[in-house]
């Protein structure tokens, strides 16, 4: 699915130099690369301030704590993401809201949260996913006129562009109150090992949040709040250095490899490909709102298992996300929650399969994996 080789080669020097610096000077925790890309970050995504933390789901989990979310408050977010989202709020003894999804986007439905804001929601969390931002204009507008939080989960679109209604630009992440997102080795800017980092361009927000990834410490030994230990370490930092110069060059990357698949499948009528949307019809040349984290088709004629069986004995690796609704998993199972209310979660699990995707995938195995999954749907 990912080949993060080719990727360590092009920086291989840079990172070893880092590396050795960092052994050599035994500077692990706090080391002065770790500031360096908080400040690295905050340039690329034009936000004022980028907190690095452990990984994604503590940056979540955080991000959630820093904005005052009390048990009991209920957090609206989207049935088909993958399970960190709702594990912290539910981690937090907030109340999770799981409403459905777009069945074109994959993303959060508008309609759908409208209608499960009660008196007790305090936030929304729009989940980009797949590396598309969710309907941002909307959200910040339902939010404003229930005076809700919006915690953005970027973990899947960090580079993605967002363009509003207004025709203003901004990097997936920054239109909230407050986003996360995560460096895990196979994420669009992935570190090796974990990492993760919040973002927001609130001042006062920013100050709470860097003190509870620190144990709630703003002075060394005096602890105002109950925080966590969640730090993103040199190594990680230094990798992501390197590596952040080249993100847009690895968006472009996979957004030529989706524009390769889709004309593949243009004419298929049972393979449905993904659409972008936020700015422009379709993946044009010049489209940046889509960093395509995973490429995820459709197959509309019941046989998504069967091509699945079908590319396992090709060696062609595939992924199914998500192949169980966070509603129905064991976890997060409530009697709140009624099948109706989920069609299209309920009709993506058993369509969606996920094709390779990330930035050294050449034409020969796109032609390969293309023909294959044309010629098995087709038989
Ligand atoms: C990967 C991911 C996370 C969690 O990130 P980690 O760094 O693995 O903790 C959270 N939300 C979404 C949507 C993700 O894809």
């Amino acid at each position: 699915m990912v080949d993060l080789n080719g990727q360590y080669q092009e920086i291989k020097e840079k990172v070893n130099d880092s590396l050795t610096t960092i052994l050599e000077t035994s500077a692990f925790i706090n080391g002065p690369d770790v500031k360096a890309f908080q400040k690295e970050l905050e340039a690329y995504l034009g936000v004022k301030h980028v907190i690095p933390c452990a990984n994604g789901t503590d940056a979540l989990q955080i991000a959630m704590m820093g904005l005052g979310l009390k048990p009991g408050d209920e957090v609206i977010t989207a049935d088909f993401t993958f399970a960190a989202t709702v594990e912290v709020i539910a981690l937090l003894q907030l109340t999770p809201v799981l409403v459905d999804v777009y069945p074109d986007t994959f993303n959060i439905d508008i309609q759908a949260i409208e209608k499960a804001i009660t008196s007790k929601t305090k936030a929304i969390v729009p989940v980009h996913l797949f590396g598309q931002c969710a309907n941002m204009d909307a959200i910040n507008e339902l939010a404003e006129k229930h005076n809700l939080f919006v915690i953005e989960d970027n973990a899947q679109a960090i580079g993605a562009n967002y363009t509003s209604k207004n025709g203003s630009k901004q990097k997936a992440g920054t239109i909230g109150h407050v986003g996360s997102t995560s460096f895990f080795p196979s994420k669009n800017l992935g570190c090796y090992g974990d990492g993760g980092a919040i973002f927001t361009n609130d001042d006062d927000l920013a100050h709470t949040l860097r003190g509870m990834v620190n144990h709630g410490m703003y002075k060394r030994y005096h602890h105002d709040v109950i925080g966590v230990n969640s730090r993103l370490d040199s190594i990680q930092a230094a990798v992501l250095r390197a590596k952040l110069p080249h993100l847009d060059a690895y968006c472009s990357s996979r957004r030529n490899a989706a524009r390769k698949y889709n004309l593949a499948f243009k004419d298929q009528d049972h393979i449905v490909t993904p659409k972008t949307v936020n700015g422009c019809e379709g993946i044009c040349d010049s489209c940046d709102c889509h960093v395509f984290h995973q490429y995820t088709l459709k197959i509309t004629n019941g046989k998504r298992d069967a091509l699945a069986e079908y590319l396992k004995e090709k060696e062609i690796p595939f992924g199914i996300y998500y192949p169980i609704p966070l509603h129905r998993q064991k976890a997060y199972l409530d009697d709140r929650y009624n099948e109706e209310d989920f069609p299209v979660t309920n009709q993506l699990i058993k369509e969606v399969i996920s094709l390779p995707m990330h930035t050294e995938l050449d034409d020969e195995q796109i032609n390969y994996i293309t023909k294959a999954v044309i010629d098995f749907v087709n038989d």
